[in-house]
């Protein structure tokens, strides 16, 4: 039995690994790298497998650095099936169509200034209907349910409370008189995070690959997030601004109207309108509501209509967009992308930056290099769109809006586990988060390993 590491080997996204059991090459995740250029570069080379070899795939989660690729697999012959929940299935579709069109933009832009340089034009990694392509590939599965794939391979979902749908995946794996246990954690959610449910903890494995993107911090704030939130609405009312904030499309936009919900259902949510300025997170949202099953108990009893009310005004157009910005009214607006690297944050930017009457929250990771990390390292003057702009609004963070569990987090899930696996694999992390978490999982005596990328181990 063979594992394969070909990526999130010492970084946080790509992630992609083959298991090798007789005959059965099987995939779990298809990666997609996201960040820095050097990284992205490593979408257009070459899989570290052959895909036609590939029998079927597990897929843990909608994150496009997880599923990203699925197209280009498709594309280099990959006919087996997809195993992954129905609410993944759903949002994988939204998020590659909306990778297509990103894609398409920037190939275009880039492709311009290869024309004018006389350099051969780039195509984009895959369009939109190759993305549709792939879709009658996937197969759905319950949480919950050993499924047998082949004789030698049967899987579980459990769920990893990370976003909709996401799991932690059990394989039990039989090669001659062998059995063995491999268990994939996954995007490992933080407990307690409204909607969906609590990651599973799973009770043995002969070998474990975790994840440790928040190996080496804790989310820590000085309230709720339900408080911190009241509170930066409140302020931005009281001075008659614009309460900007970038989101991520799927989870942190449904969990932050989860929280508005609450607080206007207790009469605690001063009278602004709210506008969720981003088609995409529009259409994550009825997803969302049609996913009922990945409800905690909480959100089933209490949130009998969820996501559904009259103060939020969705704007789909780009007319619709472009009027926030001639509102005069104090408002939240809720826009697109997370780290506002591009997307229909950065006109709400562009025209509310310099404003001291607005205020700029920020509710998730800003990765180095984006204008979200600049803005909030107290940048005082950005670029944008080609012009400088003064940073004269407030600017807050809410740290414990994250999808990932914190180190202490990680740690309770690896304690789930009674007695050590063979070895845990350390994967989807950063050099420095990674050592913190195998330190800590050294203290617990457990067995661990830092795999590089394209390393194979016999389990
Ligand atoms: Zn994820
Ligand atoms: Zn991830």
């Amino acid at each position: 039995m063979k594992l394969k590491f070909c990526g999130a080997a010492k970084e946080v996204t790509g992630s992609c690994y083959v298991l090798e059991v007789g005959d059965t090459k099987m995939l779990v995740d298809c990666w997609m790298y996201q960040g820095p250029k050097e990284l992205v570069r490593l979408n257009y080379e070459p899989f570290l497998f052959d895909p036609k070899e590939i029998d079927f795939m597990l897929l843990t989660h909608a994150h496009i650095d997880h599923c990203g690729l699925i197209p280009k697999l498709h594309n280099g012959w990959f006919t087996g099936k997809i195993y992954t929940t129905s609410a993944t299935k759903d949002l994988t579709e939204i998020l590659l169509e909306d990778s297509a069109n990103i894609q398409k933009k920037n190939t275009e832009d880039e492709n311009r200034r290869r024309s004018r340089e006389h350099l051969p034009l780039r195509k984009p990694l895959f369009t939109d209907l190759e993305a549709a392509a792939c879709m009658p590939l996937f197969q759905v599965v319950e949480y919950g349910v050993l499924i047998k794939i082949n004789d030698a391979i049967s899987v579980r979902y459990q769920d990893a409370g990370h976003i909709l749908g996401s799991a932690s995946i059990e394989v039990r794996a039989t090669e001659g008189e062998k059995q063995t246990k491999i268990v994939f954690s996954w995007d490992i959610g933080q407990r307690d995070v409204p909607i969906i449910k609590d990651p599973t903890l799973i009770a043995e494995a002969d070998y474990l690959l975790m994840e440790s993107t928040y190996g080496d911090k804790v989310h820590e704030d000085t309230g709720t997030k339900e408080d911190l939130l009241l509170k930066y609405v409140t302020e931005t009312y009281q001075k008659w601004g614009k309460l900007m904030i970038p989101t991520f499309a799927v989870e942190r936009t449904q969990e932050l109207l989860y929280f508005i919900d609450k607080l206007v259902n207790s009469n605690q949510f001063p009278q602004e309108k709210i506008f969720l300025d981003s088609p995409l997170a529009i259409k994550a949202t009825e997803i969302f509501k049609k996913h009922k099953e990945c409800y905690d108990a909480e959100a089933l009893k209490e949130f009998s209509h969820p996501l559904d009310d009259e103060y939020l005004q969705y704007s789909l157009s780009v007319e619709d967009s472009m009027k926030l910005n001639t509102y005069t009214d104090p408002c939240v607006i809720m826009a697109g992308n997370g780290m506002c690297t591009a997307g229909r944050i950065t006109h709400h930017l562009r025209h509310g930056l310099s404003d001291k009457k607005n205020t700029l929250l920020f509710v998730g990771y800003q990765a180095e290099g984006t204008l979200g990390r600049y803005i909030l390292e107290w940048e005082k003057k950005v670029r944008l769109m080609g012009l400088e702009i003064d940073v004269n609004c407030d600017i807050y963070k809410i740290n414990s809006f994250s999808g990932h569990a914190d180190s202490n987090q990680l740690m309770r899930w690896a304690k789930g586990f009674p007695t050590s696996p063979k070895t845990v694999f350390i994967v989807h992390g950063e050099p420095k988060a990674q050592s913190a978490l195998e330190n800590n999982l050294q203290t617990i005596g457990f067995a661990t390993h830092i795999p590089s990328l394209g390393e194979v181990v016999e389990l």
